[in-house]
């Protein structure tokens, strides 16, 4: 029989990091952890365009609240270069679907009415968590869009309220809780800082694990870190977990924690026998794995306009969503004429479908009504697939309206010896590194408390 105080980790991505990291401090140093890919960090990821650090998964760290996050500290203690995003300015950088600027007062009052449908949705929010409120009152985005009477009707609008919503929720205002997802920034702030760094976000997963796992020269060597493990099947009973991978090893512990996405867990790409509970299969199936898509593109030159106040531009198309919002790098990678686009949901799935030679031209397409027939195409696209990723399958959580507090509980519970993480285990931080960071520590938290028990 497995050591009692024997755990296997699925996933090496921050969560399950943490997971670890907590386990080894309070004493319980009998882990070892299996991780499917060939590195450790997860939806946090270096890319590389020409030789440029992109960041395919996380990119930005928030700052601005009462509190500091733990992913910033981190990012100050080892000196990770990040530029202040200014999204001040977008008045004056939002595009026609036929090209030509909107007249800047026409984008301020849309503008204008989408901080209000925020401040509407931050407070409906605090009154449905506030002690009068009912336990399970919620509303969609779109509903309490209604319920103001304000409701995006035109391309513009829509653009504008996808700049809001989508672009941060990855999902439409139709779907997401208002009461889950107001005050979005109140605990770390809302100013957002864009990591670009040569070694990428993941070096803040890197400096947590080398502070308790050996390494020798920047390599971790530790024996429990067993990368290229695809955990395919974890049969259960109430004293003893057996993990298989597919390489066909065996692994047996008294305990797991279960680290990988929802996505995954929807997807049922891990077997569970016995099969996981009806009540438990519910929650995790009920629950929502957006898609969130950077799309980068490296061009000989720069067609764009550059300097102070261009950083960020949007798309107005009647498809809502159609190659939306666009990020030069200037700042963060001077000289490199790499511009990316943001897409998420459908416009996701549709894209990671299709080749990298009909996104181009469709990019191009956009292009060429907002910058002229003249400019040239570009030298490298960079399309990252999360959602068709086996190991993803999505970007990031997101809270669908209409899912309790009750069917939230049964989500993060355990199943026997079983204990589940990950960033859609942190409700106060869904969705983020900061979410992957406390929902680490919370679970190991939870099984040392059975330790002790
Ligand atoms: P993961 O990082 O997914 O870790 C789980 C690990 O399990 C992975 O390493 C995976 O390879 C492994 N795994 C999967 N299946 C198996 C298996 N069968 N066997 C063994 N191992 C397996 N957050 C922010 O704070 N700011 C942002 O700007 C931001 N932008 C984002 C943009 C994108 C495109 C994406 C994808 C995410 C973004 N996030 C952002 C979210 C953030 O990256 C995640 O919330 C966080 O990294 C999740 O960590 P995790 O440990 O919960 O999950």
């Amino acid at each position: 029989p497995p050591a009692s105080d024997s755990i296997i980790i699925v996933g090496a991505g921050m969560s399950g990091i943490m997971a670890a990291k907590t386990l080894e401090e309070a004493g319980y140093k009998n882990f070892i952890i299996l991780e499917a890919s060939s590195r450790i960090g997860g939806r946090i990821h270096r890319g590389d365009v020409a030789g440029n650090t992109v960041e395919m998964g996380a990119n930005w760290l928030f700052s601005g609240g009462p509190k500091t996050s733990p992913s910033m500290t981190i990012a100050k203690k080892i000196n990770l270069r990040r530029i202040y995003s200014d999204y001040g300015n977008i008045s004056a950088n939002v595009y026609k679907q036929q090209g030509g600027l909107y007249e800047k007062h026409v984008v301020e009052s849309a503008l204008e009415i989408a901080d209000e449908r925020d401040a509407f949705c931050t407070n409906l929010s605090k009154t449905f968590s506030s002690e009068n409120g009912r336990k399970d009152d919620d509303i969609s985005i779109l509903g309490a869009q209604r319920l103001l009477k304000q409701v995006p009707r035109s391309p513009l609008e829509m653009a504008i309220d996808y700049f809001y919503n989508d672009y941060e929720d990855a999902e439409p205002p139709r779907i997401t809780s208002v009461r889950t997802t107001f005050p979005r920034f109140e605990e770390f702030g809302e100013d957002s800082y864009f990591v670009a760094d040569a070694r990428g976000f993941e070096s803040v997963v890197h400096h947590i694990a080398k502070g308790f796992l050996s390494f020798k020269s920047n390599q971790i060597t530790d024996p429990r870190l067993k990368l290229n493990k695809v955990v395919k099947k974890m049969s259960y009973s109430k004293d003893k977990v057996t993990v298989k991978t597919e390489d066909g090893y065996v692994y047996q512990a008294k305990y797991a924690i279960v680290s990988v996405s929802i996505g995954v867990l929807q997807n049922n790409l891990i077997e569970f026998l016995p099969n996981l509970p009806g009540w438990k299969s519910l929650a995790i199936n009920n629950f929502d794995m957006a898609v969130y898509t950077k799309i980068f593109l490296k061009f000989p030159y720069q067609f764009w306009p550059t300097g102070p106040g261009t950083e960020f531009f949007l798309y107005v198309h009647e498809r809502r969503g159609y190659y939306p919002i666009w990020q030069h790098l200037e700042k963060e990678l001077p000289g490199s004429n790499i511009l990316f686009v943001t897409v998420t949901d459908d416009e996701s799935r549709r894209i990671e479908q299709q080749s990298d030679q009909k996104t181009i031209a469709e990019v191009m397409g956009v292009l060429r009504k907002l910058f002229g027939n003249k400019i040239p195409q570009p030298e490298t696209i960079l399309v990252p697939r999360w959602w068709s990723n086996p190991f993803y399958k999505g970007s990031y959580s997101n809270w669908p309206n209409g899912y309790s507090q009750r069917l939230y509980n049964d989500l993060k519970a355990p199943i026997g010896p079983i204990y589940f993480t990950g960033e859609h285990t942190n409700s106060s931080h869904l969705g983020y590194t900061d979410g992957a960071y406390f929902a680490g520590i919370n679970t190991a938290n939870s099984l040392i408390k059975c330790f002790k028990q």
